[in-house]
């Protein structure tokens, strides 16, 4: 007999458009299962047939996010009567895997470079006519002379690309350049956001901008301010900022038609939500209109980058539990370690980098009734490498090695900045990553073999 489907959807937080999880469900056999359309993917039998640990991107999930957001601004924008353009640029950084990149561009998204390597795929794109001619390039990131000179080649191909200035150099030499440039704004608003940092590492004051006086290639204000900013206001007061600053400049910049606000929307990642997404948008519309309106000027065009609010639900990452052990401290907010095949200090980075925490589900809801309070530890040697929860300990059904049927586990929300940051610690595999999409499944990294790994330390 199987557990009763509805309540195990209901205690993993599945079927929920708040928590991102409208595509996650169990079948009649208990098995976690995904559904694009009427193809459903059984990932208990997709970890089984591929083996762990094991990434699945879904672009689908891609699509279906930018497509709502776009929907949304393009009826809240008409809602509010604002005129200016709209462009959601997406920040490759946050996951440059092609299926990504490519869904984005698919659904109308611009681009925002991080470097010049980021921009060579952009490149390539274009050399296998892959994105529509009309799209847009934000380049942010020190601008070498490589990067320089792939910029120039892809505006001489006629690509609308526009460098963002963040520091003297660059300004020195982009300022009176022939390219259409933003300039970054160093915001000194505060924000409930790990990456708020009280130092200026970024761009210029609003002072030294209204200094600079008159450039005639001057487009775009940009600042960015944070990732996964938990408070509205904390969105809202930073935007207020740059547009006083923006109606500042433009009053010597006639050129200057466009705010680009960055990214941070946020992830609901331990399923607390935050602030939803249209509000958001509503209030922001509401206040370029207003604020705009008061000083009796045209609206500026608006950019945001928000890359992990629309690649994060994208992806899973699937362990296999390979091992179990009592905790013996009674002090311990969990009772049992369950070792993982895999590496959240390689994998899944950010556990250890700046304590992320994540939704952990089971593949199966066959154990359901029965649930622990456990520790995940991770298969390198590292003491740092293990995840421990949002309030201390992770609940997963309880598990036994002797009880013969393997257990496995899904990292949920993993699409967004892990796989730029992995590593090989103790010489470990990545996991093995396919692609999801049309009911089809694409290898898009094969397991790397010892001798792969090896090659990156001159074996
Ligand atoms: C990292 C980054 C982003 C994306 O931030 P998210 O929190 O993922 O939305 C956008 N713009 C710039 C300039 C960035 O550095």
């Amino acid at each position: 007999m199987h557990k009763n489907v509805s309540a195990s959807r209901k205690l993993w937080k599945l079927g929920s458009k708040d928590w991102n999880t409208q595509y996650f469900d169990f079948n009649k056999d208990g098995d976690l299962v995904v559904k694009e359309g009427n193809n459903i993917y059984n990932i208990r039998y997709l970890a089984e047939k591929m083996g762990t640990s094991l990434e699945i991107l879904f672009p689908f999930i891609i699509e279906e996010r930018i497509e709502d957001f776009l929907d949304l601004s393009f009826q809240l924008s008409k809602k509010v009567g604002y005129k200016g353009k709209f462009f959601y640029h997406y920040p490759m950084k946050v996951n440059q895997n092609k299926e990504v990149v490519m869904a984005m561009v698919s659904e109308g998204a611009h681009l925002e470079t991080s470097s010049f390597n980021d921009l060579w795929l952009v490149k390539k794109m274009l050399e296998q006519e892959s994105f529509n001619p009309n799209i847009r390039i934000l380049c942010s990131g020190p601008k070498t002379d490589k990067y320089i000179n792939l910029i120039d080649d892809l505006q001489h191909k006629g690509v609308k690309i526009f460098p963002l200035i963040e520091g003297p150099n660059e300004l020195k030499f982009l300022q009176h350049s022939k390219y259409d440039v933003g300039i970054r704004l160093d915001m000194p608003v505060k924000a409930a956001s790990y990456w708020n940092k009280p130092i200026d590492r970024f761009g210029f004051s609003a002072k030294e901008i209204i200094d600079m006086g008159s450039f005639k290639n001057l487009k775009i204000i940009h600042y960015h301010i944070g990732s996964q900013i938990e408070k509205l206001s904390d969105v809202i007061g930073p935007i207020k900022y740059a547009l006083d600053v923006y109606f500042k400049v433009k009053e010597k910049n006639p050129s200057l038609d466009t705010l680009d606000i960055g990214g941070g929307m946020p992830i609901p990642y331990t399923r607390n939500r935050s602030y939803p997404v249209d509000k958001l948008m509503d209030k922001i519309f509401t206040l370029i209109v207003k604020e705009s309106e008061k000083r009796g000027m045209p609206h500026p065009n608006l950019v945001c980058e928000w890359g992990r609010y629309i690649v994060a639900p994208a992806q899973i990452t699937i362990f296999k539990i390979i091992d179990s052990k009592l905790i013996s401290s009674k002090k311990a907010d969990a009772k049992k370690w369950y070792v993982i095949d895999g590496s959240f200090m390689n994998d899944l980075l950010d556990t250890w980098a700046i304590g992320q925490k994540w939704s952990v589900i089971p593949l199966n809801n066959k154990r359901d009734d029965k649930l622990q309070d456990v520790w995940l530890a991770g298969s390198s040697c590292d003491s740092d490498d293990i995840y421990t929860g949002v309030h201390g300990s992770v609940t997963l059904p309880d598990y036994d090695m002797n009880d013969g049927e393997p257990m496995y586990i899904a990292v949920l929300d993993t699409g967004a900045y892990q796989d730029p940051l992995a590593a090989h610690h103790c010489m470990l595999s990545s996991p093995l990553k396919i692609v999801a999409e049309n009911g089809h499944i694409v290898v898009a990294r094969k397991r790397e073999t010892p001798d792969e790994v090896g090659k990156n330390f001159g074996w």
